[in-house]
């Protein structure tokens, strides 16, 4: 397959890349594969709901301080918190230690595989991931969407920012699905994953996360962690063990639906010590920098087709470019389509590892288009890449935490290289 070198046409650092243009549709198109694909649409649309009544709402209930105010006493037991949804039983394990590249250290090759939404479904995809990762001894990031732990029956606490009260675009979980995420998030936070957010109704579009204000979406993220803080109360399984970390310090970013509203998002994320977004809509595969004093990690442009264009590395964006008009395309060419997925995601892969070593990002959602094509391309790139000699798949918390710890001056010649560029190490990391 032919590399392409993922220059960048002009300036070296772009704020933004070219919009590319199967980005552009890809905000119409999830709603529309939201439908095809099973969810429902709530009564998203035709609302003369205000904005002011939709704010605060049920996030008041739960006004999460900021982090890390108060210490907990380790005494090797467990401490449960508030009604035993939650608890704090001691630092994570397992977690990658951050250190700074030595004088001429060839960087590690970063690859962070992350997944919103988290639901553990029918299609069992969130423990099928934990899986493959502990086979290839990955860590991942689990971007949990709050109402994914909030009863049907008790949607009405939802207030979603210019929507009714009690509507999202996607399902509400069954009572088996809440268990079983339960289960799930409480294994992937022992297995040392991360749990970041996809926060509550996945609202895109008009009257989406882009339209929010900075107070919308702190009602937005006040929620996530009202519904995620107090399922047990919400669900009343108190037969379930709390899950095994407290909230307010092990959420430390999220994803927006379908990329839409950073800018408002980072200026309320302040208010929650988050450490990093993954909500940008798409850059080059360069170094990442900090947008409002938050790491800012993009889902990146990959080679796609050989390297003719540069699609953006999420799955909707390869089903948007093979089968636009469904997600059930023609079954004939299913093979073809996952070829051509896992080969873009090498490219990118490559591009990078024998290049400039800039992180790798890919984001996905656990769904099954086109006979589950995407899902078998992610499965086969974790097993090419993850297994590959100094390369390290990470949660975007510890690539947060390795960035934090490199010297600034050394990051600052990372982001001067282009993608493909191998450089001299000895000179580039001092
Ligand atoms: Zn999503």
């Amino acid at each position: 397959m032919k590399q392409s070198s993922g220059r960048r046409p002009e300036a070296r650092r772009p704020r933004s890349p070219a919009a590319p243009p199967l980005f552009v549709t890809l905000t119409a198109f999830f709603a529309v594969s939201s439908l095809a694909s099973g969810y429902l649409m709530l009564s998203g649309t035709g609302t003369t709901a205000s904005t002011t009544s939709a704010r605060g709402g049920a996030g008041l209930r739960h006004q999460p301080a900021p982090r890390a105010t108060e210490k907990p006493e380790r005494d090797g037991r467990t401490q449960v918190l508030g009604d035993g949804s939650t608890s704090y039983t001691g630092p994570q394990k397992d977690q990658l230690k951050p250190e700074p590249l030595k004088p001429g250290e060839k960087p590690p090759q970063f690859v962070v595989f992350s997944w919103d939404g988290a639901l553990q479904g029918d299609d069992k995809l969130f423990s099928h991931y934990r899986k493959t990762a502990k086979a290839y001894h990955a860590h991942m990031t689990f971007f949990l969407t709050g109402i994914y732990l909030l009863p049907k029956a008790k949607r009405d606490l939802y207030a979603p920012p210019q929507h009714p009260r009690g509507s999202a675009a996607i399902d509400f979980p069954t009572d088996a699905h809440i268990r079983d995420t339960v289960e799930q998030l409480t294994g992937a936070w022992k297995d040392g994953h991360e749990i970041g957010t996809h926060f509550n109704g996945h609202f895109c579009g008009a009257k989406g996360g882009g339209d929010w204000s900075v107070e919308e979406w702190k009602s937005e993220i006040n929620q996530f962690y009202d519904f995620v803080g107090h399922w047990k109360t919400n669900t009343g399984h108190t037969d379930l063990a709390p899950l095994p970390f407290d909230l307010t310090k092990e959420i430390t970013g999220g994803r927006a639906p379908c990329l839409e509203g950073q800018a408002n998002l980072l200026k309320a994320a302040k208010n929650y010590g988050w450490r990093y977004d993954a909500s940008s809509p798409g850059d080059f595969q360069i170094w990442p920098t900090k947008k409002n004093g938050i790491w800012d990690f993009p889902l990146q442009m990959l080679p796609y087709e050989g390297g003719d264009y540069q699609g953006l590395s999420m799955d909707f964006n390869f089903l948007y470019s093979q089968s636009p008009e469904s997600t059930k395309g023609d079954p004939a060419k299913y093979p073809r389509w996952q070829r051509a997925s896992v080969d873009a995601y090498m490219a990118g892969f490559n591009r990078v590892y024998y290049g400039s070593r800039a992180p790798l990002f890919i984001g996905n959602h656990f769904e099954e288009w086109n006979g589950g094509i995407y899902m078998k391309a992610v499965d086969e790139v974790i097993k090419n890449a993850c297994t590959k000699k100094d390369v390290r798949c990470v949660s975007f918390k510890e690539l947060a935490a390795w960035l934090d710890v490199q010297k600034p001056a050394t990051l600052e010649r990372l982001r001067a290289l282009d993608p493909a560029q191998s450089p001299d190490w000895s000179t580039t990391v001092r």
